[in-house]
């Protein structure tokens, strides 16, 4: 049986097939605290991707509200019921992922669900909803209310469910960048990847009854630049470029900076077990318990981190959304920072304090803007 080494875990796990990493693995850093909720991603990549007969119900990226929203509806409540028990010890997870049995052993199938047809139906049900309404007032720094918007896509994950349950073996890693496609033509439209997939962005197509999933834009990636919801993103909430192992982390590498060497970014249910490739800021606003269950033991770290950037830190935060070009590393000098993208060129350069002009009091100026008042 093969066993796999999940450093998200901090421990080995089965799994269907023998540690086969990429020689690079895209990687994406989305911080929840800036999302407005636009939905700007969203339509990008439906209006590039999935506008054709079949894909009517079907969105590679979704932006859902939390904690009553999902797509499709309850997903992550209903796989979590199934995982049964889910206990960190001192950063180990010792719970069962969805490829274990009760005993550690690999499970024939991941565990896994198929939603039916009406929980497809809406990308953002519960639209700004709020788990109450706050007694408290809107100063606390953690609300006992509270909702914040989960931008998801497919996490390309190291070790794909989909790909784990697919019995045609149609769903394949790419060795050069790790991301994870559908062959069409081998596809028979079984649906197992849809089961598959604890974060269900495997998606069936009605009308070529085939399975479809974000491909990461990979024509893009291929170019150097970013996907279609990353380069639309109002909020700059998104970036996007390579991370490695923890292992071979590079402090240069703005997204090993953040999941490695800052670990303010954390993967969404690490305790899955597919080592998804997506990695979120967390909401600073939310109950810490709720935030824990979702991202991991590293919450208050990650949190205290974001709340607090020291300059290095703010600068890289400054980053995401500042170019349509993939960053892969960054130079800080303390007072600008400059995102490096394939080769050695400057994709993006950013002071670090923007330069503040004070106008000279205008004793006129102010004077006709007092006429004028109503
Ligand atoms: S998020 Fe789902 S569809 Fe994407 S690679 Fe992971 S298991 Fe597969
Ligand atoms: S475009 Fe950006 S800010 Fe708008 S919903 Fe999507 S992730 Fe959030």
């Amino acid at each position: 049986m093969p066993k796999v080494y999940n450093w998200q875990l901090g421990r080995e796990m089965a799994y269907s097939f023998p540690d086969a990493r990429p020689k690079r693995q895209v990687g994406f850093v989305f911080d929840i605290n800036r999302c407005i909720g636009c939905q700007t991603c969203t339509m990008a990549c439906k209006s590039t991707w999935t506008f054709s007969r079949g894909q009517e119900h079907m969105w590679w990226n979704n932006v859902a509200t939390k904690p009553f929203g999902g797509y499709p509806q309850h997903w992550d409540v209903k796989l979590l019921e199934k995982l049964g028990p889910q206990a960190w010890r001192s950063g180990v997870y010792a719970g069962r992922t969805i490829f274990e049995n009760d005993k550690g052993g690999l499970r024939e199938e991941p565990l896994g669900y198929l939603p039916q047809a009406p929980e497809w139906r809406f990308p953002n049900m519960y639209e700004d909803t709020a788990t109450a309404t706050s007694a408290q007032g809107l100063a606390q720094p953690i609300h006992s209310a509270f909702f914040f918007y989960l931008q998801r896509i497919c996490n390309h994950c190291t070790y794909p469910g989909c790909l784990a349950a697919c019995p045609r073996q149609s769903i394949y890693k790419r060795p050069e960048d790790g991301i994870v496609l559908v062959d069409q033509a081998r596809c028979r439209g079984y649906q197992e990847c849809v089961a598959g997939c604890p974060y269900k962005k495997s998606l069936f197509n009605t009308h070529t009854k085939t399975a479809e999933k974000c491909i990461a834009c990979y024509p893009r990636v291929e170019q150097g630049t970013i996907p279609r919801c990353m380069a639309a993103c109002v909020g700059h909430i998104r970036l996007a470029g390579w991370v490695s192992r923890p292992e071979a982390a590079r402090e240069d590498n703005p997204i090993d900076y953040l999941v490695h060497v800052r670990k303010v970014a954390l993967p969404l249910y690490p305790q899955f077990g597919t080592e998804p490739n997506l990695y979120y800021i967390p909401p600073r606003w939310v109950p810490r318990p709720y935030l824990t269950q979702m991202f991991g033991p590293g919450v208050e770290h990650a949190i205290k981190a974001r709340t607090d950037p020291d300059p290095q830190l703010f600068a890289v935060l400054k980053l995401f959304g500042s170019t349509t070009r993939r960053i892969e590393s960054y130079r800080f000098s303390g007072k600008s920072i400059k995102g490096i993208g394939a080769g050695s060129e400057a994709a993006v350069e950013l002071p670090i304090e923007e330069p503040i002009f004070i106008r000279p009091f205008n004793d006129k100026a102010f004077a006709a803007y007092r006429f004028n008042e109503p």
